[in-house]
């Protein structure tokens, strides 16, 4: 265990960093020693004071000093380290190749600079090391016990800290996770920072995907407890990605892609998970991979079409307009769901150029319909985050020549709440410009009611999931009634989504909600049919205004 081990004390040598408190000890020892060797040299006539009895009490004094310093110089090493120091030298140790005057600069070039502990050289040589000693005894029966277990840790929610606590306090809460997770550790395997929220991990004695899996949740069970910062608290939740090499691999960057891959799916199932590297999943990151490319080819290629569902007034029946909802089928793939394709896109960071062929796409298309149908438009959940989210559609729609005022942007509460500062500013921005804002799955998010006050939106868009159980159980007829009744209140208006049957339409009429969205309204249809849809519902007639209006 030494060999890969945090040996929080046996490896630290003295003399590396020393307390104010220590040093002043030092100082005071000197100085009494001084004194002494005074005393034994000035003849006692000068003196006249007892010098025997004084060389004994500077004696004694000397010797309290020095037992007080060899007692600060451990006490300091055990337990003095402040959650606003670097637990460096609790927790690094020297590279074994050192020689002592290189000391310090090993520790810096082994040492992450904010939080004290190892950092990334650290842990990739300790793994190498023991990839090398895994490989040396590779012949022998014992081969299993060399098999040992990484691991990567990123932490959710510390932009939103940062924001909060600003830079200092996003940095004290880190070196508060730091020192907790030393702790935890303790002696049990090197926990390392790789920079940002994320920190890494090598357990040698960990073997099975399951023991892996019960690590990572003790170690988050360790970060859930609150964080305090200036007296206020928070609390932050982390993801995990584990491995057991060689299963997980050998060469470290593949390992980390792996292990970063795990990561990845934990936070898709939603964040606070571990995920241990297995076939299953590897499986998984393949066909995520290939859906990634051809993606990659198909937003280049504006293969992935906007489709529109018709949205109908329950008051009187007609067309409002119509949300485009992406579609995609690729020659090799097939037909792949937006529930699958989005997510993966906001994972591998190509979302906004998605979004932007998408929009550019539906704001065109919608140029041809009648004036007084509006496009509704899904904003993934990044991008209601991202300050720059405003400007880009306002000026995708104005190139396309799409007036703002036809414009609806559905977010969620969920992709609100992970920065609701940012969002607030985004929708803001887009009020201001004339496009309204609708809040979808309404019912299904994390929100506060607080939050529908305070972001001043335009609509609410109920989950199909209580509309699907409207007329079958009575808790769902409560539940819209009490929506539809709070967003009358707020002055809202709202759409129920999926209705598929005409009493739960009836039902919705009767309690007073203004429009629906549904298969018994009409699927998701191409540009062109969409078109043929409005003829039927309006006539050519508006049609043939849309055109003119055009020019
Ligand atoms: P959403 O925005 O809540 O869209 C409504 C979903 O419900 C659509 O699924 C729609 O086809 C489906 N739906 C509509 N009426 C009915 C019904 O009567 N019964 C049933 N069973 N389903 C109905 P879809 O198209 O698979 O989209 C799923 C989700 O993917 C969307 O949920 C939205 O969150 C996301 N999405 C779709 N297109 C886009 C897009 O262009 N951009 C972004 N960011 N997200 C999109
Ligand atoms: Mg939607
Ligand atoms: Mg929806």
């Amino acid at each position: 265990m030494d060999e890969i081990g945090v040996t929080r004390h046996k490896k630290v040598k003295p003399g590396v960093k020393r307390s104010t408190v220590a040093r002043a000890v030092f100082a005071t020892n000197v100085l009494l020693a001084l004194v002494l060797i005074a005393l034994v040299l000035i003849p006692e006539s000068i003196l006249q004071v007892d010098k025997e009895a004084l060389k004994y009490m500077f004696l004694i004094g000397i010797g309290a000093m020095a037992l007080c310093a060899v007692w600060l110089f451990r006490l300091q090493k055990v337990m003095l380290i402040s959650p606003n120091e670097p637990v460096a030298e609790s927790i690094i140790a020297p590279s074994e190749q050192e020689d002592d005057s290189d000391e310090q600069l090993g520790q810096l070039e082994y040492s992450d600079g904010l939080t004290g502990l190892g950092n990334r050289k650290r842990l990739v040589e300790r793994f190498e090391k023991m990839v090398c000693a895994m490989e040396n005894s590779a012949d022998d029966e014992s081969d299993k016990e060399t098999e040992f277990a990484v691991g990567i840790l990123n932490l959710d929610g510390m932009k939103a800290i940062n924001e909060m606590f600003g830079r200092i306090g996003g940095d004290a809460i880190l070196r508060q996770c730091a020192l907790r997770l030393a702790n935890a550790v303790d002696g049990e395997g090197l926990v390392t920072r790789f920079g940002g929220d994320e920190f890494a991990f090598i357990f040698a004695d960990i073997t099975s995907e399951s023991d892996a899996e019960e690590k990572g949740r003790i170690l988050l069970e360790i970060l859930q407890a609150p964080f305090d910062f200036e007296g206020r608290q928070v609390r932050i939740s982390g993801s995990f990605g584990f491995g057991i090499v060689p299963q997980v691999g050998k060469c470290f960057e593949a390992v980390y892609e792996n292990l970063a891959n795990a990561l990845y799916h934990s936070k898709r199932i939603g964040r606070g998970r571990v995920t241990v590297f297995s076939s299953d999943i590897e499986e998984q990151i393949l066909e995520n991979a290939k859906i990634e490319q051809a993606l990659r080819c198909a937003i280049v290629n504006t293969k992935v079409k906007p489709h529109f569902q018709p949205i109908i007034s329950l008051q009187d029946g007609s067309l409002l307009g119509f949300e485009a909802l992406a579609r995609w089928n690729d020659p090799e793939l097939g037909f792949v769901s937006p529930g699958k394709f989005i997510p993966l896109a906001e994972e591998r960071g190509i979302i906004a150029p998605l979004t932007e062929t998408l929009l550019r796409q539906a704001a065109a298309a919608a140029t041809a319909w009648p004036d007084e149908l509006f496009l509704s438009f899904n904003l993934s959940s990044m991008q209601i985050v991202d300050p720059t989210t405003a400007g880009t559609i306002l000026s995708i729609i104005q190139q396309v020549g799409l007036d703002p005022k036809r414009l609806e942007i559905e977010v969620t509460e969920t992709a609100i709440m992970s920065d609701p500062q940012t969002a607030a500013k985004v929708i803001e921005d887009l009020q201001q410009a004339g496009v309204s804002i609708s809040m979808d799955d309404f019912g299904t998010g994390q929100s506060s009611l607080g939050r529908l006050r305070e972001l001043k939106l335009d609509k609410v868009k109920i989950d199909r999931t209580f509309i699907m159980e409207l007329g079958e159980d009575d808790a769902a007829v409560h539940i819209v009634r009490a929506i539809l009744e709070m967003c009358a209140g707020l002055g809202l208006k709202v759409v129920a989504e999926g209705i598929e049957k005409l009493p739960q339409a009836e039902m919705l009429k009767r309690f007073g909600c203004h429009a629906a969205q549904g298969y018994l309204f009409g699927r998701a249809q191409n540009e062109h049919r969409t078109i043929a849809y409005i003829r039927e519902y309006m006539g050519d007639e508006a049609l043939e205004q849309a055109k003119r209006a055009c020019g």
